[in-house]
C-alpha cells in the first residue's frame, strides 16, 4: 500500500465510524450504567446502580422497568433485564451477573499439627472438620490419606476449590511415666515401729504398667530417730523418667506419765513477771517450759536465764500478730523460723518444740485462712517440729483475775496423767506470779513430780477447728 491509498484507507474507516456510531445514536436505545457483565463473589451483594435512556446523545426522560432474576444464595449465571416502552417499541437490555465461590472450604485438625505416636503404635485419628463458606458442612468429604510420617486431609467445594492439610507423625514416647505413690507423701513413725511400705504404680502410654520396675532409693532404720527420703524412680524404654519422694519422720514415742505435771508459761518474757518466776521455780527446785516470743532485746537475758536453770525455752511466736502468722503457712513458718533463730542466738540451741498462739484448737486464724490449721499441725511435724497444747487451762489470761481463781482452775482440772498447765508470764500478769508457789507446794503434797517439756512429752494435741 502507498501513502496515499493509506491515507484513502484511514479516510474510509474514519468515515465508517462515525456512519455506525450515528445508526445506533439515532435510535433510542439503553445505557447500562456499571459494567454489562459482572461477576460476584458468594455472599457479595449484587448493587443496581440502573440504566438510561439514550438517543442522539442525549437522555430519554423514560422509566426503565428492571426484572432483577438473581438468586443470591446459589452460585450461577443471572440476568437483570431492562426494559422500556417507547413509540410503541419495547426497547430491551440484559446485564449478566455471574454469581461464584472461589474461596477454600477450610479444614480443621483436633489435636495437634504433630502428633507423638509409640514407636510401634499406629496413629489413631484425632478427628477433623471440614466447613465451606457455599457447601457448608463437607467433613464427610474429606479424602484422608494416611502415609508413614505423615497425613494429608485434602477437600474439594462443589466449584472445585480445593484445601489441604497436614498432620506430621513423630514416632517416639514424650511423656515421663505416670507414677503414682499410695499412701501419704509424709509418714510419722515412732522409734521402733515398723515401716511398711504403701505401695505405688507406674503406668507409662507406650510401654504400659511399669510398677514392677520401679526403683526405690533409700531406706527407713526405725530404730533411729531422723528424717528418712525415699526416691521413686520410674523409667519407660524411651530414656522418659519420673521421680517421686517420700518422707518417713521416726519420732520418739510421747510418754504419758504418771501423775506429772507440766508447768507453761506463754507470752513472755516480761520483766515484772518472768524474773519472780524463775526465782520461785528455783526456790522450789521445778522445771518448767517457757513458750516465749520475740520482746524487746533488753529481756533477751531472761531467755538465758530460763534455759541457763534448766527449763525448756520453747517457741511461742516471733510476732504473736494472728493476722500475720495465721494469713498462710509461708507466712507461719516465717515468723516460726524467725523465732527459732533468736532462741538459737541466745541460747545455742535449735528447739524444735512450739506451741501455735491460740493453741491448736483455735478459731481465730479461720478469720485470715480457711483450714490453715488442718495444714499447719501437719507440716510443722513433718519439718521436725513437736507442737503441744494443754489439757489444763489456768484461765490467767481470759477472765480470770485473782491469784485464788489461778490456783483453784489449775489444782481442780489435775488428772493421774500428764497434766499440760496452760499459764502465761506476760508484763503485770501478778495473779500468776503469787499463784504459783501455792500450785507447786499443791503438786508435791499430792504426790506429782514436775517436769519440763521434752520432744517425747504426752502433747496433749487438741482437736483442731479450722
Ligand atoms: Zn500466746
Amino acid at each position: 500500500m502507498n501513502i496515499k491509498d493509506f491515507r484513502l484507507w484511514i479516510f474510509i474507516t474514519i468515515l465508517s465510524s462515525f456512519f455506525v456510531f450515528f445508526l445506533i445514536q439515532s435510535t433510542p436505545h439503553i445505557v447500562l450504567i456499571g459494567k454489562e457483565v459482572q461477576t460476584l463473589e458468594f455472599g457479595q451483594k449484587y448493587k443496581e446502580y440502573g440504566a438510561k435512556v439514550k438517543w442522539l446523545l442525549r437522555d430519554l426522560p423514560l422509566q426503565i422497568k428492571i426484572k432483577n432474576e438473581i438468586n443470591e444464595k446459589k452460585i450461577g449465571t443471572y440476568k437483570v433485564k431492562y426494559s422500556v416502552q417507547h413509540k410503541n417499541k419495547e426497547i430491551k437490555k440484559t446485564r449478566k451477573i455471574h454469581i461464584v465461590d472461589t474461596q477454600k472450604p477450610k479444614i480443621k485438625l483436633n489435636g495437634s499439627t504433630l502428633s507423638y505416636v509409640c514407636p510401634d503404635q499406629k496413629y489413631k485419628e484425632e478427628g477433623y472438620t471440614a466447613y465451606d463458606n457455599y457447601d457448608k458442612d463437607l467433613t464427610s468429604k474429606v479424602k484422608v490419606d494416611i502415609k508413614h510420617d505423615k497425613i494429608i486431609y485434602t477437600v474439594q467445594d462443589s466449584s472445585f476449590n480445593k484445601a489441604q492439610k497436614v498432620r506430621k507423625i513423630s514416632y517416639q514416647d514424650k511423656d515421663i511415666p505416670k507414677l503414682e505413690l499410695k499412701g501419704p507423701s509424709t509418714i510419722n513413725l515412732y522409734q521402733n515401729d515398723s515401716y511398711t511400705e504403701p505401695g505405688y504404680t507406674s503406668i507409662d502410654i507406650c510401654d504400659g504398667d511399669l510398677t514392677d520396675t520401679v526403683q526405690v532409693e533409700g531406706s527407713v532404720d526405725t530404730s533411729k530417730i531422723g528424717t528418712y527420703t525415699l526416691t521413686y524412680i520410674s523409667k519407660d524404654s524411651f530414656g522418659n523418667e519420673a521421680k517421686k519422694e517420700r518422707v518417713v519422720i521416726v519420732k520418739q514415742k510421747p510418754i504419758h506419765a504418771e501423775k506429772t505435771i507440766y508447768l507453761t508459761f506463754d507470752d513472755g518474757p516480761s520483766a515484772s513477771i518472768t524474773p519472780g518466776i524463775l526465782k520461785i521455780l528455783k526456790e522450789e527446785n521445778v522445771k518448767a517450759t517457757f513458750f516465749v516470743i520475740n520482746h524487746s532485746s533488753n529481756l533477751d537475758y531472761l531467755i538465758k536465764k530460763e534455759y541457763d536453770e534448766g527449763h525448756t525455752v520453747g517457741i511461742h511466736s516471733y510476732t504473736h500478730n494472728y493476722s500475720k502468722i495465721y494469713s498462710s503457712t509461708a507466712a507461719y513458718f516465717e515468723d516460726l523460723y524467725a523465732m527459732q533463730n533468736k532462741i538459737e542466738r541466745i541460747t545455742g540451741i535449735k528447739t524444735t518444740i512450739i506451741r501455735f498462739p491460740g493453741g491448736s484448737s483455735n478459731t481465730i486464724s479461720r478469720k485470715y485462712s480457711h483450714g490453715i490449721m488442718s495444714l499447719l499441725t501437719k507440716q510443722v511435724t513433718a519439718n521436725g517440729f513437736q507442737y503441744f497444747d494443754w489439757n489444763v487451762g489456768s484461765g490467767d489470761s481470759g477472765d480470770v483475775h485473782t491469784k485464788e481463781a489461778v490456783y483453784q482452775n489449775v489444782i481442780s482440772h489435775l488428772t493421774k496423767k500428764s497434766n499440760i498447765v496452760l499459764m502465761h508470764d506476760f508484763e503485770g500478769n501478778t495473779k500468776t506470779l503469787e499463784a504459783l508457789r501455792d500450785i507447786i507446794q499443791y503438786g508435791k503434797q499430792n504426790g506429782y513430780t514436775f517436769s519440763r517439756i521434752e520432744t517425747n512429752t504426752f502433747p496433749a494435741h487438741h482437736g483442731v477447728n479450722n
